[in-house]
């Protein structure tokens, strides 16, 4: 991470089932009146609750991006012992070598010697869930008999979450993947938590609003910059940034309030929605693909 904060993105949004949904418990309860695979619970002031943990969206949002760019050969592969970013690179390097020589799902994500820059929070119910009690089996492939089960499942049905992500010391492309994952998200190309092969987790993600924080007050309101434009020059040779890292002709924020040394904008969703679209043109540039 670099020594500053340059710039960050808040991104608020609904996640609302498409269809079934099952975020499954690590621990089975003891209790026997509860099913066998339960959505996961956390403990709130208003008591048990269901929830989406945001370490299970950054997962799917992080194996998403990966394929997107081994397409293009720019992920690795975190599980490879030798050539995975954080087994290649050395303990001693600094943060600037690390991040210039990750691959750039690790520039996002992080890996064993690199911090990553996104951060989700949990998921809670916004209003009332519909949760029912589904029974399966699991067949075996090879002897087409029953290998487990039959058990019962609780999934949630009806309702919706509501969370938020964070994006800090973001270079633009980094927003054209988020915008293009959010975009397979809801086309049911990714989909969240157990049974993907039983048609659960189909769900969509709304944008509600957007915040961008950015230490420069002086950039013109119709333009978002990424850190290759805002840090000075020996800084973004060293994290191999580009100085062209910005985006012009954007809607203008809904709002804008001074913070100090920090300028922060609010976005709607048509506001996102531009910045969106805009960065995934951005994205393609940077990886050289035509559009
Ligand atoms: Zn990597």
């Amino acid at each position: 991470m670099h020594k500053w904060l340059w710039n960050a993105l808040r991104l608020e949004f609904s996640l609302t089932p498409r269809g079934p949904l099952l975020i499954k418990a690590g621990m089975t309860s003891p209790d026997p009146s509860l099913p066998d695979m339960q959505f996961v619970r956390t403990m709130t002031r208003q008591g048990h609750t269901i929830f989406v943990p945001g370490s299970s969206l950054k997962g799917v949002f992080r194996s998403f991006t990966e394929k997107v760019l081994r397409t293009h050969d720019r992920a690795c592969d975190p599980f490879d012992r030798e050539r995975a970013c954080g087994k290649k690179l050395q303990e001693e390097e600094d943060t600037a070598t690390l991040y210039r020589e990750s691959c750039r799902a690790c520039k996002i994500y992080g890996n064993t010697r690199l911090r990553g820059r996104m951060a989700f929070a949990d998921l809670f119910p916004e209003g009332q869930l519909k949760t029912e009690t589904r029974f399966g089996v699991a067949i075996s492939r090879l002897s087409n008999a029953v290998a487990h089960g039959p058990f019962d499942m609780e999934i949630v049905v009806e309702g919706s979450f509501r969370g938020s992500l964070r994006l800090g010391n973001f270079e633009v492309w980094q927003l054209g993947l988020l915008a293009l994952t959010l975009q397979a998200v809801n086309d049911g190309l990714v989909r969240v938590g157990f049974g993907k092969n039983r048609g659960f987790g189909e769900v969509k993600i709304a944008p509600t609003a957007v915040t961008i924080d950015c230490c420069r007050p002086d950039v013109p309101a119709d333009e978002l910059w990424g850190t290759g434009r805002l840090v000075p020059e020996g800084e973004r040779r060293r994290y191999g940034l580009q100085e062209d890292d910005s985006l012009s002709g954007l809607p203008a924020a809904t709002d804008e309030v001074s913070m100090g040394a920090f300028v922060r904008r609010c976005y709607d969703p048509a506001g996102w929605e531009a910045i969106a679209e805009r960065s995934l043109e951005r994205l393609s540039q940077v990886l050289g693909v035509a559009t």
